[in-house]
C-alpha cells in the first residue's frame, strides 16, 4: 500500500516538475506557415521565452522536459522560411528554427499547452495590405463607413463552451460569436452607407496579428469584438458586459485583466495592440449607443466596464473600439439567446442598431439612399440627354428599363435609381 502511494506521489510530483514536450506538427501554404509544438500541459508564459536573431529563432524553456519521441533534426524541405528544426538538450530544452529568408513576419502565442509560431510571408502580407487600402478608399468615395466585427476565437480554441467541461459540448462561444457577427453584419448592412469586415468568415483561428491589421488596414471607423462570458461557479449570474479599450489600459485595468484571462491570450493583446491607436471617449459613446439598443432586447444587466479616470487627452483620433461579452454561456437566460434564432437576431439587431446610432451621432459624413425616379419621356427625349440630366451612364438606364435599343417614344416611363446624399 505504502508503496504504491509512494510510487504515486513520485508520479505525481514527476509530471508537476516537468512539463513535457510532445511533438511538433506544422502546415506549410504558400501565405503562411505554422509551426506548433505540443506540451503535456498547460504551458505558463514564465516557462517560454523566444529569441530572434538574424538567422535563427530559438525558444528557451523553463521546467520543460523533451520527450524521446521529439526529433533532434528535421528538414522542413517545402517550406519557404524555415531550413530545418534543432533540438537541443533533454533537461530545459532549447528549440531553434533555421531561417533561411528575411521575407517573413513571426507570429507567436501560447494557447493552453500549445506554443503556436505562425511565420506570414512579408511581401504577401504588404501585398494583402494594399488591397485592403484599396478597398477601403473605394468604399470611402462611396461615402461608406467601414466597420470591422470581430467574433472572437474559431478553429482549436472554441473559447467557452457549454456544458462546461463536457466532451461533446452543444454550445461554443466560437460558434455563437461568428453566427452573431454574420446577423450583425446582415442588419447593419441594410444602411446603404456602412460595410462590415469580418476577421473571419469560417471556423478557423484568426491570430492577433491578423485581427489588429484587418482593423489597421481597412483603416475601420469601428472594431467591435465579439464574445461570450462564463463563469461555471456561478451559472446565476448573466449580464452583457461592454468593454472599452483606452490607452491607459494597462496602467488602470486591473479588473478588465482579471476578466480577460479567462480569455486566451490572443484576445487580451488584440485589445492591447489596438489601444494605442483608439480614443478613450469615442470607445465609451459608442458603448453608451450599444448600451441603450442592446438594453431594449435584452432584460438583464447590461454593463459598461470603464477605467476609474474618465478623462483621457485626445491625442490620436482613432477608431472607437469595444468589446462585447454577449452574456454568460454558463446562465440558462442568456443561453436561450444563442439557441433561439429569433432572440439571437434581436440581439443582432441591437448591435447593430447601436452602432449605427454612434455612427449618426459622430459624423457629419453624408448619409446616402438609392431612390427611385420615374421619368416620362418628351418629345425629342433623347437617351443621352436623359442619362446628363441624372448624371448615369446611359447603360445602366438600359438596364434598369430592360431597353433593347435606343429608341425611345414620347410619354414612355423609364426607371431611374439614384443615390442622393444628404
Ligand atoms: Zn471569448
Amino acid at each position: 500500500m505504502w508503496k504504491k502511494l509512494l510510487i504515486l506521489f513520485l508520479l505525481i510530483s514527476q509530471s508537476k516538475a516537468y512539463i513535457l514536450l510532445k511533438n511538433i506538427r506544422y502546415s506549410i501554404n504558400p501565405e503562411k506557415e505554422r509551426y506548433v509544438l505540443d506540451f503535456s500541459f498547460k504551458l505558463k508564459k514564465k516557462y517560454i521565452s523566444v529569441s530572434k536573431n538574424k538567422n535563427k529563432i530559438c525558444i528557451y524553456t523553463k521546467n520543460v522536459k523533451a520527450s524521446y519521441r521529439f526529433p533532434k533534426v528535421i528538414y522542413f524541405h517545402n517550406s519557404k522560411i524555415v531550413k530545418k528544426l534543432k533540438l537541443f538538450k533533454k533537461i530545459n530544452p532549447k528549440v531553434c528554427f533555421y531561417i533561411k529568408t528575411s521575407n517573413y513576419i513571426l507570429d507567436y502565442f501560447i494557447y493552453k499547452n500549445k506554443l503556436v509560431l505562425d511565420f506570414y510571408k512579408k511581401d504577401i502580407e504588404r501585398l494583402k495590405t494594399k488591397q485592403r487600402q484599396k478597398f477601403a478608399e473605394s468604399l470611402r468615395k462611396q461615402h461608406k463607413f467601414i466597420v470591422v466585427l470581430d467574433p472572437g476565437h474559431g478553429g482549436f480554441d472554441s473559447g467557452a463552451v457549454w456544458p462546461v467541461k463536457s466532451k461533446r459540448p452543444y454550445l461554443k462561444e466560437k460558434d455563437i460569436v461568428l453566427k452573431l457577427a454574420k446577423l450583425v453584419k446582415k442588419h447593419l448592412e441594410k444602411h446603404p452607407n456602412v460595410k462590415v469586415i469580418l476577421t473571419r468568415k469560417k471556423d478557423v483561428y484568426v491570430s492577433l496579428y491578423e485581427r489588429s491589421k484587418i482593423a489597421t488596414d481597412y483603416g475601420a471607423d469601428i472594431f467591435v469584438s465579439l464574445h461570450v462570458d462564463s463563469l461555471p461557479k456561478s451559472s446565476k449570474v448573466s449580464g452583457v458586459t461592454i468593454y472599452i479599450s483606452s490607452p491607459r489600459y494597462k496602467k488602470y485595468s486591473q479588473k478588465m485583466v482579471r476578466v480577460f484571462s479567462r480569455e486566451s491570450v490572443p484576445v487580451k493583446a488584440v485589445f492591447e495592440n489596438l489601444a494605442p491607436s483608439i480614443t478613450y471617449s469615442f470607445s465609451d459613446d459608442l458603448a453608451y449607443y450599444l448600451k441603450k439598443h442592446i438594453k431594449k432586447v435584452y432584460k438583464r444587466k447590461v454593463t459598461i466596464k470603464r477605467h476609474p479616470k474618465n478623462i483621457v487627452v485626445i491625442r490620436t483620433p482613432g477608431r472607437p473600439s469595444v468589446l462585447i461579452e454577449a452574456g454568460f454561456i454558463t446562465n440558462k437566460y442568456d443561453r436561450n439567446f444563442y439557441i433561439n434564432k429569433r432572440k439571437m437576431n434581436k440581439l443582432a439587431k441591437a448591435i447593430a442598431d447601436g452602432i449605427y446610432a454612434y455612427l449618426k451621432a459622430h459624423y457629419n459624413k453624408k448619409t446616402c439612399q438609392t431612390k427611385k425616379f420615374v421619368y416620362h419621356v418628351k418629345k425629342g427625349d433623347t437617351l443621352w440627354e436623359i442619362s446628363r440630366k441624372f448624371k448615369v451612364s446611359i447603360n445602366k438606364i438600359k438596364k434598369w428599363n430592360n431597353l433593347k435599343s435606343y429608341t425611345l417614344y414620347q410619354g414612355q416611363k423609364l426607371f431611374i435609381y439614384k443615390r442622393i446624399c444628404n
